[in-house]
């Protein structure tokens, strides 16, 4: 990373570096800046475009303007492949090396939350109600960088893959990449990813083999009964009681889970009985709660228990039911092989790598890379003081724009050279 470009008046601006390689056109305020080093290493003002990233943040699944951004980056750094639109916005961009060897693949997310950014920066952003709270505008910035990095220096072996994955937030994005039939072609041998975390010191590297980040699923239980008048509840049937009674079972449900191996829990989230209306006794009700487990083999338990609950419940108060089941993320499970490889390129450069004896209560949907190959999903320290994930005033630190590029390119050059 390289930073303090100029800005121009102009939208479109272009730099010709020294040894006369490239011209490099800029779009919408970003800059590229070259440095004149070694070969071609051509670099960007990935601070800014971080920055304009998080002034125009878009909702999971309409990450169009943010999707069609990268896209023109990207084809300023000739990719072997460049392949978009897939699972909605998603885009890949492949470079091959010389020599065979294996597929690595490394994934950033589009996606910002419905939650108003509150912070007070120039870069705040711009779109009510919608904010880069996740720090994802940081993490796509760190995979330009990256392939700046590639661009500048092919892989010599093998081929690496960078995928700018759409709707990490809602659960939905990693699997609409993979059963889209575009994404078959890309069938990656590794995936690495990376979170930035707050609470830990800033560039440390957070990291365990095995369980990563909790599976989770959302239940909506809804009970059916009969409405009538709040003078006459005898001739209702109120899904009240069954309401509590769902709750108190749906609390208690890890321990009663047969033979949880790991980690378990299921939260109420949300609960309505009717509708405020005092002449009413009423007939609907609904219960949600999100169930979450280091392991999927236990989400599997959890799940057949919480729907066992739900339909002895409604059955017992005579209430008809329906259960739908909402983002759901699979367990991400870190494979020890490339877990190691990563743990080595990060320590030959200097980074302090923190290993954790337990996983993340929090989901990501990269577990769906695990079904492909290895995966290994690291966290990188946002800071100790850095407001928590998902909070109003949270925004990526930009100091760790490098760190990310960098750590990213030590393991695809450990592996691909
Ligand atoms: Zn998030
Ligand atoms: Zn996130």
């Amino acid at each position: 990373m390289r930073v303090g470009s100029r800005r121009g008046s102009s939208g479109l601006r272009g730099v010709v570096c020294g040894a006369s390689c490239c011209l490099l056109p800029g779009e919408e305020g970003i800059t590229l800046k070259i440095k004149t080093t070694r070969a071609c290493e051509v670099t960007m003002d990935l601070i800014q475009l971080r920055h304009e990233i998080h002034r125009n943040p878009e909702l999971s699944g309409r990450e169009e303007a943010t999707a069609r951004r990268i896209r023109s980056l990207l084809e300023t750094l000739k990719p072997d492949s460049l392949v978009t639109g897939l699972g909605g916005h998603g885009i890949v961009a492949t470079w091959e090396g010389n020599d065979a060897g294996p597929h690595l693949l490394f994934r950033a997310e589009l996606d910002a939350l419905p939650i108003q950014d509150k912070g007070e920066q120039d870069h705040a952003s711009q779109v009510d109600g919608v904010g880069h709270l996740c720090g994802h505008d940081g993490h796509m910035t760190i995979l330009v960088g990256l392939a700046e990095r590639i661009a500048a220096k092919r892989p010599a072996r093998g081929k690496v893959t960078l995928l700018f994955q759409p709707a990490e937030e809602t659960g939905a994005g990693a699997a609409a990449v993979i059963d889209d039939p575009a994404f078959k072609e890309i069938q990656p041998d590794t995936s690495y990813a990376l979170h930035n975390l707050p609470g830990f010191p800033l560039g440390h590297i957070i990291l365990k083999e095995g369980p990563f980040a909790c599976a989770s699923r959302g239940i909506i239980v809804h009970l059916h009964g009969k409405t009538a008048h709040a003078a006459h509840p005898e001739q209702a049937i109120s899904p009240a009681l069954a309401m509590a009674e769902l709750m108190q079972r749906l609390t208690d449900l890890p321990g009663r889970t047969d033979g949880p191996e790991d980690f378990v829990l299921a939260t109420v989230i949300h609960a309505q009985l009717g509708e405020i209306a005092f002449g009413t006794t009423p007939g609907e009700g609904v219960v949600m709660a999100t169930l979450r487990s280091a392991l999927d083999s236990d989400m599997e338990r959890l799940v057949a228990k919480a729907s066992e609950d739900a339909r002895e419940v409604a059955s017992a108060h005579r209430l008809r039911h329906d259960i739908e089941w909402v983002e759901e993320f699979p367990a991400t499970i870190n494979h020890p092989t490339s877990t190691a490889t990563l743990s080595e390129a990060l320590e030959s450069e200097g980074y302090t790598i923190e290993w954790m004896d337990k996983p993340f209560r929090w989901s990501e949907d990269v577990g769906h890379f695990g079904q492909l190959g290895r995966l290994t999903l690291f966290g990188l320290g946002s800071g100790e003081a850095q407001p928590p994930l998902h909070a109003p005033n949270f925004d990526f630190p930009d100091t760790l724009i490098q760190k990310g590029v960098d750590a990213f390119e030590a393991v695809l050059r450990k592996e691909l050279g």
